[in-house]
Parts: structure tokens; C-alpha cells; sequence
């Protein structure tokens, strides 16, 4: 008798769109099929654990019958493309940002139909029209070899080296971490409000291996500007560069980030240029980008109004009084409802009539569902976990079950240090991989063994800056050992408003090391 293999599932769902019966459906799978859990992933799509092989078909017949699909959010291709989460109706740019990253998911879909066939015996999916610009553009081979058969004209017969990932943003918005992306489009519209082109980034990626320095966190470089009418041949593109040029004899040596720093920026945008057919327009110059999550009720700018829900580590659940998972359950039901993922593992309830605001917070209330995020602390706000243990195969100690405990200690060694309303962003990880991205933390955590993780300093808070590499194994034991001093040199040497991560950034790890030296606990 075969064993009772289990798997995890993985949704695509670009922008974090998730219509409602979608919810309904995963939401119910989770308990028929699941571990009666779903878990917003950082990439904006779900993951549920715990599926037997036995279930697999019917689980994902399920999902792209109801709007849903898990093409292309795993394996050697492009993975979701991410967008910021605000429904901000009346800002057009967000529009475009969803409508792009739309669009870069179905220009960069796998074209094979042996996922129709396996999944849903050669049935094909009730889904939305595809944008025919999106289809001329994916079928059409105007520029350089990029093409190579008809059946997958772009990943070709072998796919891509490894994982791809892109985004789609606007001028100042970083909810979406753009620096740690392979791809990143940033929309560019006119005095008019209208799309004009877009800033692109590549050759960010933050997954590495402990010990093996020729393995790092990379941030992406500002490669160009294109026109719209443009984007997908660029796209392509830059895919196609990837494809035929990324190492494909060592896996940790495979992503776009690696072929960029070994070429230099020069080389990919000649290369890039080869297959464009054209030379790439300059950047342009873009304002700072900060961090946003959207959290608490919002005006989404068409009279209706949106909610960010603070998730804990994406867990969505039932468990004591705390029963997320059924409040969500019953919002969506009775409101129907569309869902925006966020990367940061919340999510957006939005199109809610004002009048039903009271009601909704009612049942996220009565549920043990805080909402409003004031009444967060800010540390567990802006943190993030990776699963890990024990769902993760990869995973060399605690992420997720770890970080509340852990946190929960960071903001008692704050008080005891002074600093207690201080916060600052906390992500941890169970292994080197950064699904939680930690190297563009304040304070990043990265599994290194059991129960030891390595300790990454001096992020930003908006993660426009990488984080480097403090400490190579603090034992969870030590953790309040070791932080106190840095804590107290913080408050002692700060400048005014200066974050945390900031402030190790601007002091250097040798100052820091030196005070924690001659550091006496009080
Ligand atoms: Fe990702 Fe590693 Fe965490 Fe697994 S343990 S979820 S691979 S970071």
C-alpha cells in the first residue's frame, strides 16, 4: 500500500487578487482536504499545507474551477507577480499596477496543457479573458532568437534556470519589497494621469546558502525606462536573457541576480538589448520609496471603503477565541467581498459599502479578531515569519511557532533598555532560503541550527537597504544577552528620529561590537 504522502499547495494569485468564491472554496478545502489552516504566503498567494496525494486532483480541480490556479507558483518559471494591495480606485496608477501585473503573469504563463490535463483530465479552466494585446505580445517573435518552439515559446524545452520573480509598483510604494525581486516594473504616468511607460529593476534576490560566499542577498539595479507599448517585448526580453545565459550547471549559482553581478549592468543591458531589437531608454528618476501596509479602514476613493487585517505570520485560523478563519468566512459570505493579499501576509477586505462597516467590525470582534491597528504592537505589525518547522523541509530550526515568543522578548528587553515605545522591522527565517525576506530587515533572523540563528543588522525601514551579516549563530537562549548592549548603544547614540536600523547602518558593526565588549548588564 502506498504511504500517505502529503504536499503543500501554492496559489497564483498576481496583485494578491482573490474573488470571493475562490475564498469560499480554499477556505473549505483547507478543512476537507488541509490542515484547516491557510497561510498567506509573502508573495501574495496562499499556501495550504497538510494535502494527501490521494486529495491533490480533486483539491486542485477545486481551485481552477472557482477562478483560482497554482500554474506558475512554483518551479523554474516566473512566480506570482506581485502588487501593492491598495484598491486606491481613484489613483489610476494603482490601476495599472494591477492590470500590469495581470498581464506579466499571462505573458509568462507556461503553455503547456499538461497541467490542464493532469489537474482536470484536458478540461480547460472557466477563467477570465486574457487581454489579446497580452496574447499578440506572448505569440509574437519580432525581436532576437527569444522564441523557440510553438508549444512553449518562451521557457523553451527547459524551462528557466530557477525561479523568476516580478513585480509591478508605483513611484514611492515599496509594500511590495521591489529591491529583492528578479524583475520589478514601476508605472510611470503623465501630468494627465495616463500610463506612459514604466522604470524597470532586475537582480535582486535574497536566497543563499550558510558558508558558501560565492551565495548572497543581492538588491536589484535600475536598468531602464520603457515605453508601454514596449513592456512586453522588454519583458521577454530580460527573461529570455536569463534563460539563455543564467548558469544551469549549479542551482545556487542560477538566479538573474547572480548573471547580473558576473556580467556587470553594462553587459545584461546589451545583451537585453540584443533580443529588445532596440537601445533602452534611461531611468527615470523616482521619488523614495517607503514602506506601506494599508492596514485599518481606508477610503479606497469611489465612496467605498477598504480594511487591512493585521495576520499574524499569514496564519489564518481558528484556535481558542480567536477564530479568524470563521469571521473571514462569514464577512465574505454575506458581503461577497474581493480579497488583496498582501506581501507582508495580511490582507485587504475591499468594495465595502460604508453602511456595513459597523457590522463587519462586529464579527471580526466577536471573533477575537482585532482590526484596528493601533492596538497592534508595532513589532509584531511589521514582522514576518517563514513557516519552518515543521512544514518546511528546508527548514533547519523555528521561524513561525518561534517569532511571537521571540518578540514578545524583544519588546520587554526595549522596556528594560528605555526604549519602550521602539519599533522597528523584525523578520525571521528557518533556514538561509529568506522566504520571509530577513536581509532586508532591521533585525533579520536566519535559521543557522537548531535553535541558533544567524543575525542580519542595519536594513532600513522601508527596505531599500540590504542588512548585513552580525552575528553567524545566536542560540534563541542568548538572544537578550546579546541585544542588550546593541539596544543600549542605540538609545545612547542615536540621532533624533534615527530608526534602528538606521542607526547599525550608520555606526558599523566594529563600533557596535566594541561597545558590546565592555558592556556590563545592568
Ligand atoms: Fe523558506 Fe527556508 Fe523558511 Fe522553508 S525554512 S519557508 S525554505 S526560509
Amino acid at each position: 500500500q502506498e504511504k500517505d504522502y502529503q504536499f503543500m499547495l501554492r496559489t497564483r494569485n498576481p496583485g494578491g487578487f482573490v474573488p470571493p468564491q475562490l475564498f469560499l472554496t480554499l477556505d473549505k478545502l483547507a478543512d476537507e482536504y488541509g490542515s484547516n489552516t491557510l497561510r498567506v504566503t509573502t508573495r501574495q498567494g496562499f499556501q495550504m499545507h497538510g494535502i494527501l496525494k490521494k486529495n491533490l486532483k480533486a483539491a486542485f480541480a477545486a481551485i481552477i474551477k472557482n477562478m483560482g490556479s497554482t500554474l506558475g507558483a512554483c518551479g523554474d518559471v516566473n512566480r506570482n507577480v506581485m502588487a501593492p494591495p491598495a484598491p486606491f480606485k481613484n489613483k489610476p496608477e494603482y490601476q495599472y499596477a494591477w492590470e500590469y501585473a495581470d498581464n506579466i503573469a499571462s505573458l509568462l504563463t507556461p503553455q503547456t496543457g499538461a497541467y490542464y490535463e493532469i489537474w482536470l483530465d484536458g478540461e480547460m479552466a472557466i477563467s477570465a479573458e486574457e487581454n489579446p494585446e497580452v496574447k499578440a505580445a506572448r505569440e509574437k517573435n519580432g525581436t532576437g532568437t527569444i522564441f523557440h518552439d510553438k508549444e512553449e515559446p518562451l521557457y523553451g524545452t527547459y524551462y528557466m534556470p530557477r525561479k523568476f520573480k516580478a513585480c509591478v509598483t508605483v513611484p514611492g510604494d515599496n509594500s511590495i519589497d521591489l529591491y529583492s525581486q528578479d524583475l520589478t516594473l514601476v508605472v510611470i504616468t503623465n501630468d494627465k494621469e495616463e500610463l506612459e511607460g514604466f522604470d524597470v529593476f532586475a537582480g535582486g534576490g535574497l536566497g543563499r546558502t550558510h558558508n558558501k560566499e560565492e551565495t548572497f542577498a543581492r538588491i536589484a539595479d535600475p536598468i531602464c525606462y520603457v515605453d508601454k507599448n514596449d513592456v512586453y517585448d522588454l519583458v521577454k526580453a530580460i527573461v529570455a536573457t536569463q534563460r539563455d545565459y543564467g548558469d544551469r550547471t549549479d542551482r545556487r549559482h542560477a538566479r538573474l541576480k547572480y548573471l547580473i553581478h558576473d556580467w556587470g549592468v553594462d553587459k545584461f543591458r546589451s545583451q537585453v538589448e540584443e533580443y529588445f531589437g532596440k537601445s533602452l531608454a534611461p531611468f527615470k528618476k523616482l521619488p523614495e520609496f517607503k514602506y506601506h501596509d494599508f492596514l485599518g479602514w481606508n477610503e479606497q476613493g469611489d465612496g467605498k471603503l477598504f480594511l487591512g487585517i493585521s495576520i499574524d505570520n499569514g496564519r489564518i485560523k481558528d484556535e481558542g477565541d480567536f477564530q479568524l478563519k470563521t469571521a473571514l468566512r462569514e464577512i465574505v459570505e454575506k458581503y461577497n467581498l474581493p480579497i488583496r493579499l498582501t506581501p507582508h501576509q495580511n490582507l485587504v477586505l475591499y468594495d465595502i459599502e460604508p453602511k456595513n462597516k459597523q457590522a463587519i467590525q462586529k464579527i471580526l470582534s466577536s471573533h477575537g479578531v482585532i482590526f484596528e491597528p493601533e492596538k497592534i504592537d508595532s513589532l509584531v505589525r511589521y514582522a514576518m515569519a517563514c513557516p519552518a518547522l515543521p512544514t518546511c523541509g528546508l527548514a533547519i530550526t523555528e521561524s513561525e511557532r518561534a517569532i511571537p515568543g521571540i518578540l514578545e522578548r524583544i519588546r520587554a528587553l526595549l522596556d528594560k533598555t528605555g526604549l519602550p515605545n521602539e519599533h522597528f522591522v523584525v523578520r525571521m527565517t528557518g533556514c538561509p532560503n529568506g522566504c520571509a525576506r530577513p536581509y532586508m530587515a532591521e533585525l533579520g533572523f536566519v535559521g543557522s541550527a537548531p535553535e541558533s540563528y544567524q543575525v542580519w543588522l542595519g536594513g532600513s525601514p522601508n527596505q531599500t537597504r540590504l542588512a548585513l551579516p552580525y552575528m553567524e549563530r545566536l542560540h534563541d537562549n542568548d538572544i537578550e544577552t546579546q541585544l542588550e548592549p546593541i539596544f543600549v548603544y542605540f538609545k545612547q547614540q542615536r540621532q533624533t528620529e534615527e530608526t534602528f536600523g538606521d542607526f547599525c547602518d550608520r555606526m558599523g558593526f566594529d563600533a557596535i561590537r566594541e561597545f558590546a565588549a565592555n558592556y556590563e548588564s545592568q
